[in-house]
């Protein structure tokens, strides 16, 4: 059953500009990937204040320094299971990283972002690197304006598109006024060495640590985007528990080139950290304007 064939095109209009993107009576994905994922994002509903703190801390201490990782008993299938906090990484039906393949909608979406170059401060949480972002960079969605707080990378990709993994992904984390959280998530392929990427490489720490600035270097995320920012876009969760939904997600339909080197030397850092694919469970999937 296709999205497209159910629902009047002025609801979808409406559905690309603003709220959640649900619908009734969809198909489920079968998981596409495997893989093992760190969200690094601060968890929503978190008290005013928590969002600049929680940048800087590790996802671990979201529940009380409970462990969990990509594989074996504290792998993404027992997520849900390893505390009562985590229980929507189980119970959860609007979950990501989803397969967009089946985006059929087409949803006449851009974002645009407002990066600013800006001090370059990494970290190390032992499930992601993250460079952690001044104040000042901000995405446009539809209505709501978020704040970038920081990006961090997944290798490989979380997200697939018809069942196939990109070699690497950076996810940029936002957050509005509310609250409320925005990824923009932004694949790699193989191909040219990507200067500003080699900056985080370079600085990126090869264990556990929390944020350092490392001096003498300015970072500026907007170039790490794509020079058109057509997006995928569906309403999902954080990657990693506590697996929180209600996070407006963004996938850049354009991916960005990445030396292989570079790729391999992130994995080297941050292993296979890609959670597996999650259904869709009736979600829209919307796709970008070309
Ligand atoms: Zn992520």
């Amino acid at each position: 059953m296709k999205f497209s064939a159910m629902i009047p095109v002025a609801l979808v209009a409406a559905l690309a500009m603003s709220g959640p993107l649900s619908a009734s009576g969809g198909q489920h994905l079968s998981r596409a990937g495997r893989a093992p994922a760190a969200e690094a994002a601060p968890e929503r509903h978190a008290p005013a204040g928590h969002a600049a703190a929680a940048q800087h801390a590790s996802p671990v201490q979201h529940a009380a320094g409970l462990h969990w990782s990509y594989d074996g008993q504290t792998g993404p299938d027992h997520w849900g299971e390893l505390s009562s906090d985590f229980r929507l990484c189980k119970t959860g039906r609007m979950q990501s990283p989803v397969d967009l393949g089946g985006a059929e909608i087409p949803g006449k979406f851009s974002v645009k972002a407002t990066y600013r170059p800006g001090p370059l401060t990494v970290l190390n949480n032992g499930h992601t690197v993250q460079a952690n972002i001044a104040e000042g960079s901000t995405l446009s969605s539809g209505i709501s304006r978020y704040k970038l707080l920081q990006v961090h990378f997944h290798t490989p990709s979380e997200e697939t598109i018809y069942g196939i993994h990109y070699p690497m992904v950076a996810h940029f984390v936002h957050i509005d006024y509310a609250g409320n959280y925005a990824v923009l998530g932004v694949l790699f392929e193989e191909g040219a060495h990507n200067p500003e990427l080699d900056k985080l490489v370079k600085a990126a720490p090869p264990h556990e640590r929390g944020p350092e600035v490392v001096s003498g270097v300015t970072f500026d995320p907007a170039k790490l985007l794509p020079a058109n920012l057509s997006v995928y876009r569906y309403e999902g969760s954080l990657t990693t528990p506590p697996c929180t939904e209600g996070v407006h997600w963004h996938v850049a339909t354009r991916p960005v080139p990445a030396s292989a080197a570079q790729i391999a030397a992130i994995h080297a850092i941050v292993g296979d950290n890609a959670r597996p694919i999650q259904p869709l469970h009736g979600r829209l999937l919307v796709a970008g304007a070309e």
